[in-house]
């Protein structure tokens, strides 16, 4: 579904995608980890043309986005999206976030989309909320909606950046099981996450970063029982 082909990004001369090789499946779901400042968040950032690329290629399904010619609102459209925070518009009740790419985007009537948004606001027990503006919603229901959005659109592919990381613990475990669901739906998922043990059991597949450049990565299990490289070894010691 999406391939980073050598890709390279800089600020300045600090380089911080450095050669990145990374084909993602369909279906499966890909933990990026690494310290801060490692380039997780640059990389999803590429990957949904939010970032200039100095080099390389980036192909989703099969079609080289990041050719200067291509539309990168209509690439765009074809990914779901969620962030660390302010994912949601604050003046848009909860139903309004959810159907406004569908229709506007995507151009679904307003009564199907309303129709569907229900529905995806159903799945996670928030269709009482429809009308509610988001403030009144707690951080776990905030990203909760924010993901069914991302999804309303039956993306093919979910872009997660540490989506639990501004989150009080006991929000995080409704958010970690909502992607859980994503996963058994089928969706191909790229996520930042500084959850090892969420990486663990969901992610098919780990990629270790390490200033910009991928350092090991491995099915995820194996990868955080036997790592091999010893950059991977001191950080996985310091964060688990
Ligand atoms: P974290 O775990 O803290 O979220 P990360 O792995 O997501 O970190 P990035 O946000 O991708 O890291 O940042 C990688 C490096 O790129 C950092 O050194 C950062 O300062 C630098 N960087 C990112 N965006 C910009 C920018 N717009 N201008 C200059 N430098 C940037
Ligand atoms: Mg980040």
């Amino acid at each position: 579904v999406l391939e980073l082909q050598q890709v390279r990004c800089a600020f300045g001369d600090h380089v911080v995608l450095d050669g990145i090789d990374l084909a993602v499946a369909r279906h499966e779901v890909v933990a990026l980890i690494g310290a801060s400042g490692s380039g997780k968040s640059t990389l999803l950032r590429t990957a949904n043309l939010l970032e200039h690329i100095d080099d390389g290629r980036i192909l989703l399904t099969g079609e080289d986005v990041s050719d200067p010619r291509v539309d990168a609102d209509r690439v765009r459209a074809r990914i779901g999206a969620v962030f660390q925070q302010y994912n949601l518009f604050p003046h848009l009740n909860v139903l309004d976030n959810v159907t406004l790419a569908m229709r506007l985007v995507h151009r679904v009537p307003k009564g199907e989309a309303e129709r569907r948004g229900r529905e995806l606001l159903a799945t996670i027990g928030l269709e009482a909320k429809a009308g509610a503006f988001p403030d009144t919603l707690s951080g776990g229901q905030q990203q909760r909606v924010a993901i069914v959005r991302a999804i309303a659109s039956e993306p093919e592919l979910l872009l997660l950046d540490e989506i639990t990381s501004a989150l009080d613990p006991e929000l995080v475990g409704e958010v970690l099981a909502l992607v859980r669901t994503l996963k058994a739906q089928g969706a191909t998922i790229v996520m930042a996450t500084h959850e090892m043990p969420f990486a663990r059991d969901v992610a098919d597949r780990v990629v270790f970063l390490d200033g910009g450049r991928i350092v090991e990565e491995g099915p995820a299990r194996e990868f955080f029982r036997s790592p091999r490289e010893e950059r991977t070894k001191a950080f996985l010691a310091r964060v688990l």
